[in-house]
């Protein structure tokens, strides 16, 4: 599993249609200050669901569109789109080449696609969880987190630790499990009530 690429369309300060191809081996994107090297990151994250508006730097989610400059007027839409190797199945799904999509207008709408179907951001999740790429993994980690994490309470630690050992999933699974088997439960006892009452 390996990122291939990642296409950006009017996402804060690329307006135009801007590509990344991402080679094996390590890439370092340097250029100065102001240039838009944050930004690629917070595409990173966006395109995986972050769900803060604040943490991207904005007010509100549309923030992010391209909001014009000298030359360019603003856009109404903005479209990130992560391509991955997948020619190892590392990720559970059927597909050599994986992408995913989110994009975002003016009015808030907002859409997420894996290999360019519609799709909803449970969907994401699912595939990546326990991938370590998905939102909230910590193959990203911005300024501050560092600290973030040494500073955090022993039972935040504990999840992370969790998380990247693979067995949040299951936690997850497991409680998923337990909501249903309670949901039975009290369908069981309604049933009995009613066989009560009939009687
Ligand atoms: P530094 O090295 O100082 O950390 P950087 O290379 O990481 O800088 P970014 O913070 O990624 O740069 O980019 C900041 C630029 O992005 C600013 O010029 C800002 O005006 C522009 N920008 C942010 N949001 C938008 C938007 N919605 N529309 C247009 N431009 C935007």
């Amino acid at each position: 599993m390996r990122l291939e690429s990642l296409e950006l369309i009017g996402f804060k300060s690329f307006a135009q249609k801007t590509e990344f191809n991402f080679h094996k081996g390590l890439t370092e994107i340097v250029g100065p200050n102001g240039s838009g090297k944050s930004n690629i990151i917070e595409a990173i994250r966006w395109v995986l669901g972050e769900k803060s508006a604040k943490s991207l730097r904005g007010e509100k989610m549309s923030d992010i569109i391209f909001s014009g400059s000298d030359g360019h007027h603003s856009l109404n839409r903005a479209i990130v789109k992560l391509t991955f190797d997948n020619s190892d199945r590392y990720i559970d799904i059927d597909y050599t080449e994986l992408s995913i999509s989110r994009e975002i207008f003016k009015n808030g709408e907002n859409n997420y696609y894996i290999n360019g179907k519609l799709c909803r951001l449970k969907d994401i999740n699912n595939l990546f969880m326990d991938s370590g790429i998905g939102q909230g993994s910590f193959s990203i980690i911005s300024q501050g987190n560092v600290e973030n994490i040494f500073n955090s309470k022993p039972e935040d630690r504990r999840y992370i630790v969790e998380t990247l050992a693979g067995i949040y999933k299951y936690k997850n699974k497991k409680q998923e499990t337990n909501a249903k088997l309670n949901e039975n439960k009290n369908n069981l006892i309604r049933i009995n009530d009613i066989i009560l009452e009939l009687k």
